[in-house]
């Protein structure tokens, strides 16, 4: 059966919601320049992919015994990293993380564990309300204001309505790439607990930002989870890891749900063998966010109107600012790009495109072929 295809048989005995549905995901198309998914495109330092291979031929052996359950030396050292890197009072214990296959199975987990309605901002990361359609709950939003801005005042009178059992907050944001202070998710934070939701804080490019965690108010209120990943900041996509940062009976419930041994043994020893060189990889990051501020500049100098970036990717508009693209739409300006060899990603939101921000190489490239179009 085709993917794109939304006609299933009918003896599919396929929930309602499901049937209208095609499965997600970005294009995942042959480009000169990939800079569509976010991820990371340095290549794993050679020093962390040799413990990582020295770590795991070590327990292949044993790969006959179903993995530790609890991942416990992974959450150790998931630990020590938060408290070293992240959390400025230090204090998070191997209690309060849990680890799983990319933040997706955390996001999911935590979906499946709580009851009731879910609410989040919009534009943000398309996979929250997914999520929450695939674990059967309803997913409500509030739309961001004037430049993908809070509007404090309407967003806490629209949870005080609504009153949300699970409250997705991403920041820095996807696709916009902005961050919230940490003001500002304190009064989100308790806007939804005192109507007994619990809030979701979607890290996935903290490491990027100039905002410190909400980690830190873990302290202060027992409300909230704090949902990072490997996926971005360590160049690991492709090992899945993700983990929870949360008070310990939040983590204790997510028990209830998580599948028995989940987390492989080699996913395992690759989080725990790859931590040990965080500050090696976190190297990369401050590499990322150099580019970063680099391309968003000679977007700004073609023309472009840039959103201000805390994370890995830019989110770029203001074609009508570029005569020779005035009145594209997003999708045009896509496909020329790709058309020259540069996939970046169409997010849904007329007039603007997201790209990546990848090797400086991929970057001269994508400002080169934007500045092809745009002089034809
Ligand atoms: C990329 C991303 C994730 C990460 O997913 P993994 O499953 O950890 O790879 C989570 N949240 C947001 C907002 C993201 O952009």
């Amino acid at each position: 059966m085709n993917e794109g295809s939304s006609t299933w048989p009918q003896w599919l005995p396929l929930r309602e919601e499901l049937r209208s549905r095609t499965p997600y995901g970005a294009p995942q198309v042959d480009a000169d320049a990939r800079l569509n998914t976010n991820e990371n495109p340095h290549p794993l330092p050679e020093e962390v992919s040799r413990s990582i291979s020295e770590s795991i031929s070590s327990q292949l052996a044993s790969l006959n015994r179903y993995p530790d359950r609890d991942a416990l030396a992974l959450r150790e050292a998931l630990a020590s990293y938060v408290n070293e890197f992240i959390a400025s009072a230090g204090g998070v214990r191997p209690a309060n993380i849990w680890a799983a296959n990319g933040s997706n199975e955390v996001l999911q987990t935590i979906l499946l564990t709580f009851d009731g309605l879910v609410a989040g901002f919009s534009p943000s990361y398309s996979m929250h309300p997914l999520l929450a359609m695939g674990a059967g709950k309803r997913f409500e939003t509030i739309t961001l204001g004037e430049g993908f801005s809070l509007d404090m005042n309407s967003a806490i009178t629209a949870i005080d309505s609504r009153k949300p059992s699970i409250f997705f907050l991403t920041t820095p944001n996807n696709p916009t790439g902005k961050s919230m202070t940490l003001a500002e998710i304190r009064k989100i934070v308790d806007a939804v607990a005192r109507n007994g939701g619990i809030t979701i804080i979607d890290e996935a490019y903290g490491e990027f930002s100039t905002v410190e965690s909400a980690v830190d108010l873990l302290e202060e209120t027992p409300s909230l989870i704090i949902v990072r990943t490997m996926s971005k900041a360590f160049a690991f996509a492709g090992a899945r890891i993700g983990y929870a940062i949360a008070r310990e009976e939040v983590i204790s419930a997510l028990q209830l749900v998580r599948l028995p041994y989940h987390l492989s043994s080699l996913t395992q020893l690759s989080g725990i063998a790859a931590l040990s060189h965080a500050a090696k990889l976190l190297q990369g990051v401050e590499q990322i966010k150099s580019e970063r501020d680099l391309l968003s500049r000679e977007l700004i100098a073609l023309g472009f109107e840039v959103v201000r970036s805390d994370a890995n990717f830019i989110l770029f508009g203001g074609f009508t600012n570029v005569s020779a693209i005035a009145g594209w739409s997003s999708d045009q300006l896509w496909r020329e790009l790709l058309d020259r060899g540069v996939l970046i990603r169409d997010v849904g939101i007329s007039g603007y495109l997201r790209v990546t921000i990848g090797l400086p190489d991929e970057n001269r490239r994508f400002i080169r072929t934007l500045r092809e179009i745009i002089s034809k």
